[in-house]
């Protein structure tokens, strides 16, 4: 089969890989016909590593995807001929943490493109168990790729708490942070929105935020807290910089939460911590997510305009390349590029 493969950094290279064969009862062989390009992969594609995690080349690439189940073990066989979503973590199930139900921090957590773990998805064929596949039904394929970020922003929103009425704020509106103010509206919040590119903070006031702005030039502060004296109950930060963990921590109430989902450049971050501790502020890390595949799909169908305002970009197969350097360059006002179809 056909499949891409990171070379060096900024290389990708088409390759002849060996297509993956059921091993297990369980596992079904699922045909990918769309990719996601995630932020997660243009740190290695740029820059071979995200912190310790460090790709050995050739590194085959993509961890987000949708496709066609086309075989399945005995066990996954009623999953055959059907669309589905991927959930791109395979956990062991038996450690310490998946049997306390954290099966994202798994022990032995396989993730596809992922260095050292599995090959990834930017291929034409993969394994996966048939509890990592979530039928689609008739959404666009294109559409349920968007499943894998909305899944991680549903869990950030779920560790933070956020429940009917809460005021909520998204810093960063790629990807992670769009559907992160869809799913804090979706649990009933009214979302405050900043990126400093302005398509993004203007999609998100498109996805109804009731204010977006850009923070290299508006005073978010004055304009969120001016509407929201009290402060924001929670904070998603989707933008992995120093300066946005510093303005959640300004713009938080008292007992509010600080979710991070960013993934920044450096190595340490800085928090203030007499803030923090004053405001009794619950700063919460989030790995990914575990168990908000299923209510990620439900919401892509329920809110179709979503994944349209994610996905601007459509490409094949072939241009994959293209769709790399599109996103690593924030050209063509791109949020979300999909690589679909042959
Ligand atoms: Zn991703
Ligand atoms: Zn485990």
């Amino acid at each position: 089969m056909k499949a891409w493969s990171l070379a060096g950094p900024g290389r990708l290279e088409l390759i002849e890989a060996d297509a993956p064969k059921i091993a297990a009862d369980d596992e079904a062989l699922v045909k990918v016909e769309a990719v996601g390009v995630c932020g997660s992969d243009i740190h290695y594609y740029r820059e071979g590593r995200i912190g310790n995690q460090v790709v050995a080349y050739p590194f085959r690439i993509g961890h987000e995807c949708a496709g066609t189940v086309v075989d399945a073990g005995p066990r996954a066989r009623a999953l055959i001929g059907r669309a589905v979503a991927v959930d791109p973590a395979v956990s062991c199930l038996m450690c310490d943490q998946c049997r306390a139900g954290r099966l994202h921090t798994c022990r032995k957590l396989q993730f596809l493109g992922c260095p050292g773990q599995l090959d990834g998805c930017l291929a034409e064929f993969i394994v996966m168990p048939a509890r990592n596949l979530y039928p689609v039904g008739d959404l666009d394929l294109a559409h349920a790729v968007v499943a894998e970020p909305l899944a991680v922003s549903i869990y950030a929103v779920r560790r933070a708490r956020v429940t009917p009425g809460m005021k909520v704020g998204v810093l960063g509106c790629g990807p992670i942070g769009l559907c992160a103010l869809a799913a804090a509206q979706a649990a009933g919040a009214t979302v405050y929105a900043t990126d400093p590119i302005d398509w993004r903070h203007e999609t998100a006031a498109a996805l109804g935020a009731a204010w977006s702005g850009n923070p290299e030039r508006d005073d978010v502060e004055a304009e969120a807290l001016g509407r929201e004296p009290a402060g924001l109950d929670a904070v998603i930060e989707a933008a992995g910089e120093q300066a946005a963990l510093d303005q959640a921590v300004r713009l938080l109430k008292p007992g509010g939460a600080l979710a991070v989902v960013g993934i920044p450049e450096a190595e340490r971050v800085s928090l203030p911590i007499h803030e923090l501790r004053r405001k009794e502020i619950d700063v919460l890390n989030i790995r990914r997510q575990t168990d908000c595949t299923e209510a990620a799909v439900e919401l892509l169908h329920r809110r179709p305009g979503l994944a349209a305002a994610v996905v601007t970009h459509l490409m094949s197969f072939e241009e994959a390349g293209a769709a790399f350097e599109l996103v690593a360059n924030q050209d063509d006002r791109v949020i979300k590029a999909i690589i679909a179809g042959r």
